[in-house]
């Protein structure tokens, strides 16, 4: 073995120095050991096959020419790993602008896939694949995501995209519902179950405003199309509020360009949302379009049974039991927001702990009165259309019925505007109540009042009567 070969390293890191950015220097010159140079086959050790790959792709040209000038024109390179290569190499993080020290900082190139390009010397065998950290929260699944008729069709959208991920007519699947009622639960349900269906892909879960951040540095820093390549390499992208992109056309444009790709490509999309994706403002029509060749599901307030299972569920996961009084008391009790719901009870078993006595009925009520009743004023959808009718004079049943009467239009179109904003029913549980009509038929409801409200007087008297009796509920 020759000892010319670190040396010959160090006069290469010397040229190479000079010909790419610190960081680029840092991250992908610096982990590199020189093992030997022997009958012209020159021997780098790199930390993983990963590095390698992405080396090979982007700094090839500086590479070769660099080796070459300090060790000869025959000479040939060779990649080698360290022994234990499997056990911590060969991941690397998701460019983050708040991780402090990213493997793959988004100033740097992200990794490309080897194309199908001149064969070289630098490929390794065998080594096709990006690895990354999913950013998956474990405590996420399927199993312990409760099913009821309040998220059954999103929920087995989700299991049919992880077991098939990109084969479906699913693509984008797009989660729509207001907080707290299981998108983001969801979403990593579907990406771990992905993975452990298909170890092989590449999944992501990454939430909007991280990819906003990261696309503003990768801007910054000239990277737009390295950005633009990591993502275009995923082949499940899990992006969660999208709603976070909203006004913010560059990584619209951007993300645009990332979907059409990982679309064309039979990739795998989930988006969350929390408005029906045409309500959104601020989004580009062409992203909003998009959004319409996958499903749209939403995931609506759940019903008493299923928030009874979940009451039960998280009890039986953290050992405890409730009295039944209890239970039945939060369920009927906490009802537009699971969220709450473990709120209520987390504050209950804590208070249960500390005491050292058992949870009561009085306790229950004490923390729900505390936390629930007086942050979230609950308007039910029968409520709202109660009212509605009593002040046109018709019936419930008359609301719903098929009918073009302009006065029974109107009040429809005005018990579901007022539904979507007083109460936590989404547009299509709204629609249901309101004659079986579907979201859109909402949606152009919604749209139809606000622009009446806009233009006309009279009418915004009235409308605003009728608000007055709710608010004063
Ligand atoms: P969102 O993203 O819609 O705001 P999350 O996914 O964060 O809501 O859900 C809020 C909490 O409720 C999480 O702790 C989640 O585990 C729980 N949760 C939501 N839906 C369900 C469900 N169907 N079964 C069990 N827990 C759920
Ligand atoms: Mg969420």
């Amino acid at each position: 073995m020759s000892g010319n070969h670190v040396e010959i390293w160090n006069n290469c890191l010397s040229v190479i120095k000079d010909n790419v950015t610190e960081e680029a220097y840092k991250t992908w010159f610096e982990p590199i050991v020189p093992v030997s140079l022997e009958n012209n086959l020159f021997i780098l050790q790199v930390p993983s096959p990963f590095f390698a790959e992405f080396l090979d792709e982007h700094h090839l040209n500086l590479l070769k020419p660099v080796i070459k000038r300090f060790a000869g024109e025959k000479v040939k390179l060779a990649y080698k790993l360290p022994v234990d290569s499997s056990a911590s190499n060969g991941t690397m993080t998701v460019p983050s602008s708040n991780r402090s020290v990213p493997k793959n900082p988004i100033g740097q190139p992200p990794p490309q896939r080897l194309s199908d390009g001149p064969i070289n010397p630098f490929v390794i065998p065998g080594l096709k694949k990006l690895q990354i950290d999913s950013q998956l929260n474990e405590n996420y699944t399927f199993d312990n995501f409760i099913e009821g008729d309040c998220n059954r069709l999103a929920r087995s959208a989700g299991m049919k995209i992880a077991k098939e991920p990109g084969k479906t007519a699913f693509n984008p699947l797009v989660i729509y519902s207001g907080t707290g009622l299981g998108k983001t639960h969801l979403c990593h349900a579907i990406g771990l179950e992905t993975k452990r269906l298909h170890p092989e892909k590449t999944v992501l879960y990454v939430q909007a405003e991280q990819l906003s951040t990261q696309y503003v540095t990768a801007n910054k820093n000239n990277n737009r199309p390295d950005f633009i390549n990591f993502y275009q390499m995923i082949d499940v992208l899990i992006i969660d509020d999208i709603q976070f992109l909203a006004g913010k056309a560059g990584t619209q444009d951007v993300f645009f360009h990332i979907f059409n790709h990982l679309q064309q490509n039979n990739k795998q999309i989930v988006i969350t949302s929390d408005k029906f994706p045409s309500e959104l403002q601020g989004m580009e029509d062409r992203l909003l379009s998009r959004f319409k060749w996958g499903l749209t599901a939403d995931l609506q307030a759940p019903d008493l049974s299923t928030r009874t299972s979940i009451i039960r569920e998280k009890l039986y996961d953290n050992g405890i039991t409730f009295p039944d009084e209890v239970v039945q008391y939060i369920a009927s009790n906490v009802r537009n927001n699971i969220r709450e719901l473990e709120g209520v009870m987390n504050s209950l078993m804590a208070q249960s702990l500390l005491n050292k006595r058992a949870v009561t009925l009085e306790m229950a009520q004490q923390i729900i009165d505390r936390f629930v009743r007086n942050t979230v004023k609950e308007v039910s959808v029968e409520y709202i259309i109660n009212i509605v009718c009593e002040y046109f004079k018709i019936s419930p049943e008359q609301l719903a019925l098929k009918t073009r009467k302009r006065q029974v239009v109107q009040a429809r179109q005005i018990a579901m505007y007022l539904a979507k904003k007083y109460s936590n029913a989404s547009l299509a549980a709204i629609g249901q109540q309101c004659g079986k009509k579907d979201h859109a038929t909402v949606h152009h409801a919604c749209k139809t009042i606000a622009n009446q409200l806009e233009t006309d007087k009279q009418f915004k008297v009235m409308f605003a009567d009728i608000e007055k009796k709710i608010a004063l509920q």
